[in-house]
């Protein structure tokens, strides 16, 4: 089964996102990634995935990933949130979220448990 993972750093976040994307590469290299944009550029170009990059984070990406998660598109929800730094957008963020519930779709917000969803689905992709 290809999984489709969503992957959102706030920007206190991304240099997490991307050391966590780094050790999962191989899996996430067989996986369809969409991420809000930046993050998703560093995805990118640091990485080398191929990510479907939608708007930046403030100017409703999350909105985006969440609309896709309720339609069924998405299968995990990797959101490495900065509980430190107010944002913007944060009842965006908190719709994201709520969406994964309503949903029952899995979401780490932040590094543990990411490794724990990550590695689960990896393990299930080997099957
Ligand atoms: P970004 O959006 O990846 O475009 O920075 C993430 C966010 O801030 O929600």
């Amino acid at each position: 089964m290809k999984f489709r993972i969503a992957l959102i750093a706030h920007d206190k976040k991304k240099d997490d996102m991307i050391a966590l994307a780094g050790e999962y590469k191989a899996f996430l290299s067989t996986c369809a990634l969409v991420a809000t944009g930046t993050t998703g550029g560093r995805l990118a170009n640091e990485l080398g995935l191929e990510v479907d990059r939608k708007h930046s984070g403030p100017f409703g990406g999350d909105l985006q990933i969440g609309s896709l998660l309720v339609e069924g598109m998405i299968d995990a929800v990797i959101f490495l949130r900065d509980p430190m730094t107010p944002q913007p957008h944060e009842p965006d963020i908190n719709a994201l979220v709520r969406a994964c519930d309503v949903h029952n779709t899995p979401c780490a917000t932040n590094v543990s448990s990411a490794h724990l969803v990550l590695s689960q689905l990896q393990q299930q992709a080997a099957k």
